[in-house]
């Protein structure tokens, strides 16, 4: 059984841990009577700037996010040439693409790189993306970024699966009918058109006259 002495020790540790926790508790929220809206995280102070603020009105007021940062992926359809390089580098294989090829180039991108692909399909799933960010660095195009945008939350995560292309069904299959007539042609074009040329006549080879042998063998 605790001494008396003990029995009070304990008493006035505990009091002045309590006075100590709720002093600081009351410090933080008379700060954040008011808020600071203009939060920059570029500046060096950022983390100091927050002070005062128990919480954020979220979505009404956000913490601003760097420029750098790493969150939903966009794809500016545009100027996507659908060279599959973004599909082949990602690590979680989380970016589908369906192409069509063209006969001929049919357009330019904003940088002027020729397109002869079209994307029956161009989906990324965020639900499986790791924001590595490799597919936006081997985009030879820069059509494929990187947004600000975080909050894509969703009742569904197959809704995180998000298309990209923007052919119609019946466009796509114009386009792949238009693919195979041309491979079609091409194929029929290789092959020999006219009337067969008679076989070459094999060269005559003439009987080589017999010479007789220069030192005749002598009869016994
Ligand atoms: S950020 Fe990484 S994981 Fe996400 S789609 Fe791009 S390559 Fe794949
Ligand atoms: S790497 Fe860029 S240009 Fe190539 S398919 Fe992906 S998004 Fe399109």
């Amino acid at each position: 059984m605790a001494s008396p002495r003990s029995y009070f020790t304990h008493f006035f540790s505990a009091t002045a841990t309590l006075a100590h926790g709720l002093s600081l508790t009351w410090r933080q929220l008379w700060k954040s009577r008011k808020s600071n809206p203009h939060f920059n995280i570029r500046e060096s102070n950022y983390f100091e700037q927050t002070d005062g603020i128990a919480t954020v009105t979220y979505p009404h007021v956000q913490i601003p996010v760097p420029d750098v940062g790493r969150y939903q992926l966009h794809n500016e359809m545009d100027d996507c040439i659908v060279c599959d390089k973004c599909a082949q580098v990602c690590p979680v294989d989380c970016i589908e693409i369906e192409p069509v090829k063209s006969p001929e180039e049919f357009g330019r991108t904003s940088d002027g790189t020729p397109k002869r692909i079209y994307a029956a399909t161009f989906n990324i799933d965020m639900g499986k993306c790791c924001f590595c960010g490799l597919c936006t660095t081997v985009c030879p195009t820069e059509c494929l970024t990187m947004t600000k945008e975080y909050d894509f939350s969703t009742f569904d995560i197959r809704h995180h699966n998000i298309p990209f292309a923007t052919l119609t069904q019946p466009e796509i299959e114009a386009r792949k009918d238009a693919w195979a007539r041309h491979e079609t042609e091409k194929a029929a074009s290789k092959t020999v058109v006219g009337p067969s040329r008679p076989a070459a006549a094999k060269p005559q080879v003439k009987p080589r006259p017999m010479i007789p042998p220069a030192n005749p063998p002598h009869d016994e």
